[in-house]
């Protein structure tokens, strides 16, 4: 029997459960002993009881739980060969050759890295004596999809990571509970949103709240920025708008390359000399990574970890690695490396269009 082990790996992201239990339930629906390594790449080099096999109902109840219930972790060892070594170890003694990963960009390239490595791992393994030759015979190719499980829709290559529309909602939620005491009070908030060096989530923020400015690193400000957001809020207040909404993504950048950080808004919106607004600073941090899966990431995960399965059953020493992407929806194969590449090279397109569309819905447009 195909024995094919399923991990999740960097930071958690909703819907990473739902992965897990569709790559569990579709590998014993295609007659395979599925396997969970606990805890990411740590799993994997320690061995032992962090590799288990999962039954049907292991699984049960996992769709609308949040987090990682198998676990997740950096795993520096990784990092190095020889702890790629015992990891090849530890896959080979546990009978698996193929393994599904549901992680961010770090994770996949990981992935592909070990895949690479593979038949030169048991070859070492073998010459020290770690591994008899006849243990590997079975096992001389590593088959590896991955699952992009990610909050900050960062990859390249795919309309919408598993975790980002969580996120979304989450920071949604939250803006519309800030904005009824910013309107009690007519105060202003700074939103900083996670994403790292990806601007989507504070973008799609700001466009389904309405936000009055918002800062993103793919759009990095003018050498203005000051005054064209001072002028916005001001006409927002001008035209009896009683709370200010600010959103920055944490990597926001301006045009030189430096960072802008939520205290120099704060300071800039409460600048007595200015517009003077009782500003406070909301940080959402993990509060949007926390909780259950929405609907949209529980389908993706399901759908996408079903396909998963298929593809690591499909795949031959030949075929690329790949992952596992939806395109104007439909779940399809694509190769990973390319992906992480363009990733790498162009921060996932948002583009000025884009952008000022969102911006052309607020109140000083429309203004006489
Ligand atoms: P997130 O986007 O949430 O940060 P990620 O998967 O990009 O997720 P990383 O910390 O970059 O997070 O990677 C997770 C783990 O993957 C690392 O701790 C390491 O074990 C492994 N890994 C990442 N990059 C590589 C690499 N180039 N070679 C080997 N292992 C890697």
């Amino acid at each position: 029997r195909k024995k094919i082990a399923i991990m999740t790996s960097g930071g958690d992201s909703p819907g990473m459960n739902g992965v897990v239990r569709a790559c569990v339930r579709m590998a014993i629906h295609m007659g395979c002993d599925a396997y969970c390594v606990y805890e990411g790449y740590e799993g994997l080099v320690r061995g032992g009881d962090l590799i288990r096999k999962m039954e049907w109902y292991d699984v049960r109840g996992w769709l609308s739980e949040g987090g990682t219930l198998i676990g997740t972790a950096r795993c520096m060892a990784f990092y190095e060969r020889p702890g790629r070594l015992t990891a090849a170890k530890n896959l080979i003694l546990n009978g698996i050759d193929a393994l599904i990963i549901c992680g961010g960009d770090g994770s996949l390239t990981g992935a592909d890295r070990f895949r690479q490595e593979w038949p030169s791992l048991l070859d070492e393994l073998v010459a020290t004596g770690e591994l008899q030759a006849e243990q590997t015979h079975a096992y001389r190719h590593l088959n590896i999809v991955g699952l992009v499980g990610s909050i900050d829709n960062d990859l390249s290559g795919t309309d919408a990571t598993i975790g980002c529309y969580s996120a979304l909602s989450r920071i949604c939620y939250a803006v519309d509970l800030i904005e009824a005491t910013a309107s009690s009070h007519s105060r202003a908030f700074v939103v900083e949103v996670m994403g790292r060096h990806c601007g989507w989530l504070a973008l799609m923020a700001g466009v389904a709240t309405g936000a009055d400015f918002i800062f993103i690193p793919e759009k990095p400000s003018e050498a203005n920025w000051r005054e064209e957001m001072c002028n916005i809020v001001h006409q927002h207040r001008a035209l009896g708008k009683r709370k200010t909404i600010v959103i920055i993504a944490e990597g926001a950048l301006d045009r030189q390359g430096s960072k802008i950080t939520p205290t120099m808004v704060k300071d800039l919106l409460a600048d007595k000399d200015g517009l003077g607004l009782d500003t406070r600073i909301t940080t959402l941090g993990h509060v949007q990574r926390g909780g259950t899966a929405v609907a949209y990431d529980r389908m993706l995960a399901t759908l996408q970890g079903v396909e998963a399965v298929k593809a690591v059953l499909e795949a031959t020493p030949e075929t690329k690695t790949c992952f596992i992407a939806i395109t104007e929806n439909k779940i399809i194969r694509k190769p990973l490396m390319e992906a992480v590449i363009d990733t790498k090279r162009v921060s996932k397109a948002i583009d000025q269009q884009d952008f000022d569309l969102a911006m052309s819905l607020r109140d000083h447009e429309f203004a006489e």
